[in-house]
């Protein structure tokens, strides 16, 4: 189905909301939602960007042509952007644009091409909001009969509070050689240093052309045209179209390695050869996702490991995701977020949210769909244990949000979309998806999202749409009471919350041993140097540590560090865990490296936690308050705003008990 044209309303925001939610699972932190905002009573309507002051509806950028210049020393980018545009309705007169921050220097028409025929046009600062940013309206030129696509070239450049970029010094990287720059534009970061229609509904070709220093190796969701690091010039090309979030660049000392036939990896010398051992199987897992969903569209699949301070686990950049060195554990066990990262090559990058409220169907597909990869290339049992891990996540964080945070299509209008990225359209839209799975059978949903896939390529989609989609090609094939399931099951699923009664818990038959061994512990009938453990993944581990109870005691602790050396673990994963329940338990022996943990790593999903765990205790916060100031240098802002949120919030309480 095409995707219908839409017309973008005036989003009605009053004021900053905290970006308090953590990506790829996820912990929402007190205070989130408090916030007062002004919001219409009107109900949502279905395909509006409430997040873009953009109007595709009248004139649609179709290309986008950037020549950009990254200067170290200040921080910013400087160049032009030239949008090729078409008008959607003859008589337009004006392209709205998001910006953030930007400074902007000329507008011109350079249709008629060459420098003499660049024709400056008006332009003035629209709308303005604390979350959206500001519009930049550009007035066009009278449109002569025969124009067909019109190019406008903006001059501008970026400023160092840029919310999109983060300007890592040297001494932050993990070669310590060069500077590291990195941009990450989901949810709506892109405007920031690029002006554009920053909407998913929009989708564009991109051409760029980047000066970087010397030496320096520059990496964008594109094709690779020309690179020249001795000359610092590098330039690129995305044939395919893509929605404004899915641009990405990043710079610094980067080596490659070789992954596979269609696969290399970007990274800093020192992780460059764990990173081309931990990816090994990557060609294994595109066959894998090829195999149940169709062809992988985009030609390459690359990865750039990013230094520690990247707030995410990764993200899915097309043709090259941008991933956390977090993962690199040495024994290939969270490979799972590389299967993530590439299901988004179809659910997301190729069939994608119209929206944020949208999202689940980006997410909520990929991570069913990372589970059905990690299944063909690691087998069940891998994949069952991240099921039971996820639905523990998952219900514990239902026990935290508020109701309205709790259901798959959430209205976001007046909060920021970074809010969104809870685990609920994660895990609840991938339970969602199994639920259908195990009501049609395997090999009809199957049939059945292939046909997703192909029929909405290259388009944005709605929750509805998938609703009318779901009525047609499933729920209208067999009767009700054959499968167990109605139209009014699924839409208790999407637009109410918590979990339906009808969800069945995962299960997982080597986590229920582990939980055995982990009862014996609790209960003193085995002590820690019995435990199996040896042979534990990673993901029996996670299970053991996040099931003890939060206060086992600091003898016990001691007992198991002794053993099995958990303090000093390399396991990334591990090791939050650990540290979890070292702060709960005031274990001092582990303060150092808890210390040296905050420091080194900016990814959200296994710090805020540990920060959160401090400074709700009155004999940690001023310590954690210390750690923070010296770490905050090196984290990515949205790093900062989480971990300030939670000062913010976790003061307002301890004044409350007061
Ligand atoms: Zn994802």
């Amino acid at each position: 189905m095409k995707l219908k044209k839409r017309n973008l309303l005036q989003p009605s925001i009053g004021r900053t909301l905290v970006v308090c939610c953590l990506f790829l699972g996820i912990v929402v932190l007190a205070g989130c939602g408090s916030l007062p905002m002004r919001q219409s009573a009107a109900e949502v309507r279905p395909g509006v960007d409430y997040h873009s002051f953009s109007n595709p509806g009248a004139v649609r950028v179709e290309h986008v042509d950037l020549d950009l210049k990254a200067d170290f020393q200040q921080k910013i980018l400087t160049g032009t952007a030239t949008l090729t545009v078409k008008r959607q309705q003859p008589d337009a007169k004006k392209l709205v644009l998001d910006t953030r921050d930007l400074s902007i220097e000329s507008v011109e028409d350079v249709t008629a091409g060459g420098t003499a025929g660049a024709k400056p046009l008006k332009w003035r600062w629209g709308h303005s909001d604390t979350v959206l940013g500001r519009a930049l309206e550009i007035s066009l030129p009278k449109k002569t009969a025969d124009a067909q696509a019109e190019k406008i070239r903006i001059r501008y450049h970026t400023t160092p509070q840029a919310t999109g970029l983060q300007w890592l010094e040297k001494a932050q990287t993990a070669s310590q050689s060069m500077p590291f720059l990195f941009s990450q534009n989901e949810a709506i970061h892109g405007r920031s240093w690029i002006p554009l229609q920053d909407t998913p509904q929009v989708r564009q070709t991109y051409h760029a052309t980047i000066m970087v220093p010397t030496g320096m190796r520059v990496v964008m969701s594109a094709k690779t045209v020309t690179e020249k690091p001795q000359q610092g010039f590098f330039e690129f090309d995305m044939p395919q179209p893509i929605p404004s979030y899915l641009i990405a660049l990043a710079a610094g000392d980067l080596k490659t390695g070789t992954l596979g036939p269609r696969s290399r990896v970007f990274a800093e010398k020192p992780y460059l050869k764990a990173a081309v051992n931990e990816f090994s199987d990557m060609e294994a897992m595109i066959q894998a996702g090829e195999k149940l969903y169709g062809p992988y569209r985009w030609d390459e699949y690359n990865l750039l490991i990013l230094p520690p301070s990247f707030p995410f686990g990764g993200m899915e950049n097309p043709r090259v995701s941008f991933i956390t060195p977090t993962v690199l554990a040495g024994d290939k066990s969270l490979v799972s977020l590389i299967a993530h990262e590439l299901a988004h090559s179809w659910s997301g990058n190729l069939v994608t949210n119209a929206s944020w409220r949208d999202l689940w169907l980006n997410e909520g597909f990929t991570t069913y769909f990372e589970s059905r990869i990690t299944e063909a290339v690691y087998g069940a049992d891998l994949a069952n244990m991240q099921a039971v891990l996820q639905w523990q996540a998952l219900e514990k964080e239902l026990q935290e949000l508020p109701p309205e945070a709790q259901v798959l299509a959430r209205d976001l209008r007046g909060r920021d979309p970074d809010e969104a990225f809870t685990d609920v359209p994660y895990a609840k839209g991938r339970f969602f998806l199994e639920r259908l799975e195990q009501a049609y059978g395997r090999s009809v949903f199957d049939t059945f999202l292939r046909k997703w896939f192909n029929s909405h390529a290259f388009q944005s989609a709605t929750t509805e749409d998938f609703v009318e989609f779901v009525r047609n090609n499933l729920l209208g094939t067999q009767p009700p009471h054959r499968t167990g399931i109605s139209m009014g099951e699924v839409k208790r699923w999407i637009y109410r919350p918590g979990m339906p009664h009808t969800f069945i818990k995962p299960a997982s038959r080597s986590l229920y041993k582990v939980q055995q061994w982990r009862d014996a512990f609790v209960n003193h009938n085995l002590p820690a140097e019995k435990l199996p453990a040896k042979p534990w993944t990673t993901q029996e581990w996670l299970y053991f540590l996040n099931n003890l109870p939060a206060t086992i005691g600091q003898e016990r602790m001691a007992q198991l560090d002794k053993v099995w050396n958990l303090t000093q673990t390399h396991n990334s994963e591990i090791a939050h865990s650990w540290l979890l329940l070292a702060i709960k338990n005031h274990y001092q022996p582990a303060y150092d490296r808890l210390q040296d943990y905050l420091r080194h790593i900016g990814r959200r999903k296994l710090i805020v936690p540990l920060y959160k765990a401090m400074l709700e205790d009155p004999e940690l916060r001023n310590q954690a308050l210390a750690i923070y100031q010296q770490a905050k240098p090196g984290y990515h802002h949205l790093t900062r705003t989480s971990v300030e949120n939670l000062i913010k919030s976790t003061a307002e309480t301890t004044n409350s008990q007061k």
